[in-house]
């Protein structure tokens, strides 16, 4: 499934996002940005939103959480709904 997708992707950058969404930090620990690796197909379009270096597409999507400023745009950008902040 990845594959297919991939070859059908569309190349280019993907449009700055002038701002993410209006929310506040999580109070409670543990609340934060994560991969369903099963519906991430690596088309890194997560990457090309993430302005914070937070994120590494090797195949899958991971987060390197010290950068993630829970800004949610590249949960706005991915696809498939692999992200999720939860
Ligand atoms: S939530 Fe924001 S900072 Fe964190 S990985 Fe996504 S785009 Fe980057
Ligand atoms: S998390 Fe979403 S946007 Fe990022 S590589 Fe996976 S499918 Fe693509």
């Amino acid at each position: 499934m990845a594959e297919a997708f991939r070859d059908r992707a569309t190349p280019g950058t993907v449009p700055i996002l002038i701002s993410g969404l209006a929310h506040d930090r999580p109070a409670t620990d543990g609340v934060k940005l994560q991969v369903i690796d099963d519906l991430c197909v690596g088309c890194s379009y997560c990457l090309m939103a993430c302005k914070d270096d937070a994120l590494v597409v090797e195949g899958l999507c991971e987060v390197i959480e010290q950068n993630c400023t829970d800004c949610l745009l590249c949960l706005l950008w991915c696809p498939t709904g692999a992200l999720v902040y939860a």
